[in-house]
């Protein structure tokens, strides 16, 4: 079930007001309220999808096509395309996700060091 009081769904419907850096049909995209990397950058698509998993299971062509080409021109409008970046997303508990919207995080600006970090700490 979509959670349509996530604050990303907030952004969209404009119940909060978010500084958008690109929107086309699509997707939106504004910076990271705690950015981890020079450039932090969210991209997320306008349909209700809470993840990774559902977008990939119950989006149109259309909407699948339309969220990756609006990632690469965001990521062009902030000229990272010369200098490199990395995507990632977040899926479920393993993953990290925190807000249950689908998004895109663009990092760059910077060398951006290991790939991943394996959270080793005991489970209590
Ligand atoms: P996740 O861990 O779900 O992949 O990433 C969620 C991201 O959303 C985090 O990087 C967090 O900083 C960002 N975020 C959470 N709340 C807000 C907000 O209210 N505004 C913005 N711009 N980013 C947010």
């Amino acid at each position: 079930m979509y959670d349509k009081s996530n604050i990303f769904a907030k952004f969209l419907s404009g119940e909060v007001p978010v500084k958008k850096i690109y929107e086309d049909e699509y997707a939106i995209a504004f910076n990271d309220i705690n950015p981890q990397a020079p450039v932090h950058v969210l991209v997320i698509p306008k349909g209700e999808y809470t993840s990774f998993e559902d977008f990939s299971a119950k989006a149109s062509d259309a909407e699948i096509a339309g969220y990756v080409r609006a990632i690469g021109k965001v990521s062009r409008q902030l000229e990272l395309d010369k200098s490199g970046y990395r995507l990632l997303v977040n899926m479920g508990a393993n993953g990290g996700q925190e807000v249950p919207h689908l998004h895109t995080h663009i990092f760059g600006g910077a060398k951006l060091g290991r790939m991943v970090t394996v959270d080793n700490t005991p489970k209590s």
